[in-house]
Order: C-alpha cells, then sequence, then structure tokens
C-alpha cells in the first residue's frame, strides 16, 4: 500500500485527486524511454550536432583535462578557463560586450527576471512566451502584463498606460510551440519609445536564423535589444545558456543572480563541446541550408496533403489538431511506425490548441521526411473513414 494511504493522511486523496483531473483532460503523461532507434522529428537538435563526434570528443576531452564536474560555482571556483573562453566565443559571435553562462536556460530565465525585476517593475510579455519566462517574473515579485501574440498595437497600448520608472518587455525569440518569430524590430522600437528595456529569449533562433546563424536578434544593437537570452541545448546540441548584453547587465546578473551564484558550474566538458558546436556551426552553413531545404519539403508535401499546418518558416512546424484526444491518436499512429513527434497538450499550450509539435533537422533525409509525410496522411485518412 502506498505510504500515504496507509497513514491515512489527506496528501493521498490530493494525488489522486491532481491525477484524475489530469487523466480526466488527458494530460498525463507517460515518458518514453528514447532507445535511439526512431525517426526523430521531435528533438531541437536541430544542426544534428548533439552525434557529431568532434562535438562528442571535445566534451570528452574537456572532462579529461578539466573534470567531470566543475566542482564548484562560478564564484568560488568553479569558473575555469573553457567557460571564460566560451563566453569570450560567445559575445563575439553574438557582437556583445559580454555573455555570460547559465547551466540551463530554465535556471537563466529565471534568475535575469529575479535580478532585473523586483515589485516596483513592471513586466510585460507576450501571451505565448515560454514558461521559464512566466516564472522569472513570477519570483522577481514584479507585476507581469501579457499582450496578445505578436500584437505591437497591444503592447503600446499596455506600455502607455504604466507608469513605472523601470519597464521590461520580455517576448521569445522564436516561439517555442507555434515556430512564429517576433518582431524584434517591432519590439525594439515600442519599447525604446516607451523607455522599457527589451529582453528577448532566442532559445530557437540561436544557431539557425541569421547569416551568422546569430539568431533572430542578429544585426541589432545592444541598444535595441538590450538582454539576449539563448539556450545551447538546442541548435548547439550541448546543454547551458547563456544572458548577453553590455558589461553593466552582465555583471549586474552575475552579482545578484541567485540562479548563478547558488548553483554548480557547467561541466567543462559540456563547455568545451559547446565551443567546438559553435565553431562547426560557423564555420559548416550548409547544414543549416540542408535545414531550409527540409523545412522547404516538409511544407510543401504537407500543404498538398492539406494538413493543418501554422505561419512558421523555422524548423517547429506545429500541426494544429485542436483536440487532446486527437493529438495523442496521431502521435500513437506515428509511433507505432517507429516515428517520434511530440504531442504536445496543455498546460503547455492553451486548451483546444493541442497540436503535433514537428521540428525538422539538417540530418534528415528527404526519404525520412517522405515518411512522416505519409504516415500524416494515413491518419488523415483514417479519420475521415
Ligand atoms: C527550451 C527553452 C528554454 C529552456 O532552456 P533549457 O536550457 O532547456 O532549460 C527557455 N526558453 C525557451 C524559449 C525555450 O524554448
Amino acid at each position: 500500500m502506498p505510504v500515504f494511504e496507509s497513514a491515512g493522511c489527506s496528501w493521498g486523496k490530493r494525488l489522486s485527486a491532481a491525477r484524475a483531473e489530469y487523466e480526466r483532460s488527458q494530460r498525463w503523461r507517460v515518458r518514453q524511454v528514447n532507445q535511439g532507434n526512431s525517426l526523430d522529428f521531435a528533438s531541437n537538435d536541430y544542426l544534428g550536432l548533439a552525434l557529431d563526434p568532434r562535438v562528442c570528443e571535445a566534451q570528452a576531452k574537456g572532462a579529461r583535462r578539466f573534470g567531470a564536474g566543475a566542482g564548484a560555482s562560478h564564484l568560488v571556483n568553479g569558473h575555469l578557463s573553457v567557460h571564460e573562453a566560451l563566453e569570450v566565443a560567445l559575445a563575439e559571435w553574438l557582437g556583445r560586450e559580454r555573455a555570460l553562462l547559465f547551466s540551463t536556460g530554465y535556471m537563466a530565465n529565471l534568475g535575469v527576471l529575479q535580478a532585473l525585476a523586483d515589485p516596483h517593475t513592471a513586466i510585460f510579455q507576450d501571451r505565448l512566451n515560454h514558461a521559464s519566462l512566466i516564472d522569472g517574473a513570477t519570483l522577481s515579485g514584479a507585476p507581469s502584463r501579457r499582450f496578445h501574440h505578436c500584437d505591437m498595437a497591444d503592447l503600446q497600448r499596455l506600455l502607455a498606460r504604466n507608469e513605472r520608472e523601470h519597464r521590461l518587455v520580455v517576448s521569445d525569440g522564436v516561439f517555442s510551440m507555434d515556430g512564429d518569430v517576433a518582431d524584434i524590430a517591432g519590439l525594439s522600437a515600442i519599447s525604446r519609445k516607451h523607455r522599457a528595456w527589451l529582453m528577448i529569449d532566442d532559445a530557437h533562433g540561436v544557431g539557425v536564423l541569421g547569416e551568422r546563424a546569430a539568431g533572430c536578434t542578429e544585426g541589432f544593437t545592444s541598444a535595441e535589444v538590450p538582454i539576449l537570452i539563448g539556450t545551447l541545448g538546442k541548435a548547439l546540441g550541448t546543454a547551458g545558456a547563456f544572458v548577453a548584453g553590455d558589461t553593466a547587465l552582465v555583471e549586474h546578473v552575475l552579482q545578484f543572480s541567485r540562479s548563478y551564484t547558488y548553483t554548480t558550474a557547467q561541466p567543462p566538458g559540456v563547455a568545451s563541446a559547446t565551443l567546438t558546436s559553435l565553431e562547426i556551426l560557423q564555420a559548416e552553413p550548409e547544414r543549416r541550408h540542408r535545414l531550409r531545404e527540409n523545412i522547404g519539403q516538409f511544407r510543401c508535401g504537407a500543404q498538398s496533403l492539406g494538413l493543418p499546418l501554422a505561419q512558421s518558416e523555422t524548423p517547429i512546424q506545429p500541426l494544429l489538431l485542436g483536440d487532446e484526444a486527437r493529438t495523442l491518436r496521431w502521435a500513437d499512429e506515428l509511433k507505432c511506425q517507429n516515428i517520434a513527434v511530440g504531442a504536445i497538450r496543455p498546460p503547455s499550450v492553451p486548451r483546444g490548441q493541442s497540436r503535433l509539435r514537428v521540428t525538422l533537422r539538417a540530418c534528415h533525409r528527404r526519404k525520412d521526411i517522405d515518411r512522416l509525410l505519409e504516415t500524416l496522411g494515413q491518419c488523415l485518412r483514417k479519420e475521415a473513414l
């Protein structure tokens, strides 16, 4: 008997009620052990760098040279030369004075928002921002207002009504569940007009978008986009995240961010692997070209099948199925064919907006995408029966 039932305590009731509610609304998640043998349209390793032998070797070398773990936080003595080298390389790539490494993107967003905002600050967020940005705002204690998705007039209206001295506009660069790209020029112009700072979380844009693959803010100065967040676990294929900006900003985050201070520095092998990823992605633009072609092939095929595509030109290609049960049925059908696709349901997306989240990658072959499309076509035909 589970311990809470034998103890006859109310915790048992609470847990089973929560479970029943999630099961009823088709939200209960079951993890699958990824055996690495299915056709993968679910991961965010857009450029295929996670399995690149050079990146893996750099990780092993980094571990042999510096240790499997950093041993301490950055502010004690865990800040190693490989972390420093990675921060310098990231800053240079992004055209910012400084970059500061975090262990995950979730922690970067919590830490940066907590360091910058307080209950006297006002935060303005896109409705569809990533959960870590919402949680960071909550942690900071600043009141948060949500503007309609990519609606610059709504943002303008909210800013015009707000008199707080310190205001922060926050948006995903590429929206993680929709794949569309924020209007960086619009966000920047409106923020500047209202003397607000702009923070862009470009987790899915860095490594993928822009001439130099520096993401959707490439070409924007730090006056235009003062706070830039990127993560390393997606296109760069490793793990971790950074905030990039002027020295004053980065120093402030370094001093005041609790999720920076009170945690062990990223394992040095990971930093070493990321340095190699960064070199490869800059030296091999053909990876991005392949990715573009794959996105084009998928969209073209999906369109002719009449699949519910979204407005997205990025590797994130959601199929908007709406209903939770329908989304699970399609995902199961794909799984039977050994194809992995994310089945995204509330609370990751609003109710009734469940979707299959297809992610294209540079290493997909034409026939892989054909097989995916064929199976999706079967799902559609089954429904018509
Ligand atoms: C994935 C993601 C994060 C979190 O990054 P992790 O390194 O996985 O913790 C933050 N923001 C956005 C927009 C993301 O998509």
